[in-house]
């Protein structure tokens, strides 16, 4: 999920889209992720009080094509290019498949909750897999095509789609023993759909109950990354033999969602934050993490880049899947965030600092990003705090 302000970027370095045509049949996705998983720490959830993602008020009837360009811009999740954008995503969606077609076991006789059902993708596999019931919950108007599609596929008496948001809406049973979720944004938090997660966690979900996915991490490393950076950055001073250098500063704090190419990576890649979603408490909303980055080569930097990885800790045999650089590509690509300075590092040198990662006070979907970092090597020596902003 949390594409609504998809951004238009060419993918980085002219890296190519991933072809469109799916072959869901013999696909091979990469379910396993690294060791990392093992600590376990706290963290952010987010209040959010916006209708923007939710379509306010339609009934659960078919039919309905009226909508202006007015609606999607305030509901794009009726829309169903969203929806084609997700599941053409195999790493994520074949994923969700294997875990739910593999692990049958956790599924016999449960009732299961999908929080922002979507087209009903992750129902229909739980369905499927021999859920008992599944209450569908979605809050966008895609809530009555979903509807359709359950019908169509014969799924009727198993999954019962709630138009409606999680946080507003009355569930037919007291409780729940299974919760799905696809709530991951850029960046992991942008756009934030965890707080809803943890809302239905604290409401229904038994006390031994399960939420899938129930971990996710968040990760960082630095790139040599001069030729984007020119474009995106430095193509401010001269455009069309105007200086729009103003714009430069808007578009430094701006982090970018892109893809990395492995070949960019200077240093390790570090551990931030591991998110515990079956245990974390909402208002933890905030964290500030340190890192330590050692140069693997003598090489620039000119950003640092986040990406994420989930995972599904009860299942048989421990799956997931990784939006990292040296992964395959997901919709959620990585974050780059340019750095002021271009470090000259050498092999061996470490670059530390810590990020501070908030939800914006006045708007809880954008994400604050405060960055500290240093370095103290032969070649170079620079110190600096940088104010990102997800908008
Ligand atoms: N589960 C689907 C869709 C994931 S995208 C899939 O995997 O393909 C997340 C969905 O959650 C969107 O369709 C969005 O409209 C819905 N959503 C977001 N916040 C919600 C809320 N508070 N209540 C109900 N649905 C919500």
């Amino acid at each position: 999920m949390g594409r609504r302000k998809v951004k238009n970027n060419d993918n980085h370095n002219s890296m190519k889209q991933q072809n469109t045509s799916v072959h869901f049949e013999d696909e091979e996705v990469e379910t396993t992720v690294s060791s990392n998983l093992e600590e376990s720490v706290t963290v952010a959830d987010i209040a959010i009080e916006d209708e923007a993602m939710c379509d306010a008020g339609v009934s659960l009837v078919d039919g309905e094509d009226d909508k202006t360009s007015a609606d999607y811009y305030f509901d794009s999740y009726s829309h169903f290019g969203i929806h084609e954008e997700m599941l053409k995503d195999v790493v994520r969606t074949k994923t969700y498949q294997n875990v739910i077609y593999q692990n049958k076991f956790l599924f016999k006789d449960k009732v299961v909750l999908d929080v922002g059902a979507g087209t009903g993708i992750l129902s229909l596999f739980c369905a499927k897999a021999g859920a008992a019931h599944v209450y569908a919950v979605e809050c966008s108007q895609m809530a009555v095509t979903a509807k359709q599609i359950v019908e169509a596929n014969g799924f009727s008496d198993v999954i019962t789609v709630l138009k409606g948001k999680i946080e507003e809406i009355e569930l037919p049973v007291a409780k729940v023993d299974i919760i799905i979720s696809e709530w991951m944004g850029y960046f992991l938090v942008f756009e934030n759909m965890l707080n809803t997660v943890l809302y239905a966690r604290d409401k229904w979900l038994v006390d031994d109950g399960v939420v899938l996915p129930d971990k996710a991490s968040l990760f960082l490393t630095a790139i040599e990354d001069a030729e984007y950076k020119d474009d995106k950055i430095e193509f401010w001073n001269n455009v069309y033999g105007f200086d729009m250098s103003c714009i430069k500063k808007q578009a430094m704090m701006e982090p970018l969602v892109d893809t990395v190419d492995q070949n960019q990576i200077v240093t390790n890649c570090q551990l931030l934050k591991i998110m515990d979603i079956s245990k974390m408490t909402p208002g933890d909303a905030s964290f500030t993490a340190p890192f330590k980055l050692v140069a693997q080569r003598n090489d620039y930097i000119h950003a640092l880049v986040a990406h994420f990885d989930v995972s599904f800790t009860k299942c048989h045999k421990l799956m997931g899947f990784s939006t990292g650089p040296k992964s395959r590509a997901t919709h959620w690509k990585q974050t780059v965030l340019y750095l002021e300075d271009v470090l000259t590092i050498c092999e061996g040198e470490e670059i530390t600092g810590s990020m501070t990662v908030a939800p914006n006070k006045k708007n809880p979907r954008d994400i604050d990003i405060m960055l500290k970092y240093s370095l103290n090597g032969r070649r170079c020596s620079v110190s600096r705090i940088q104010n990102y902003k997800m908008r």
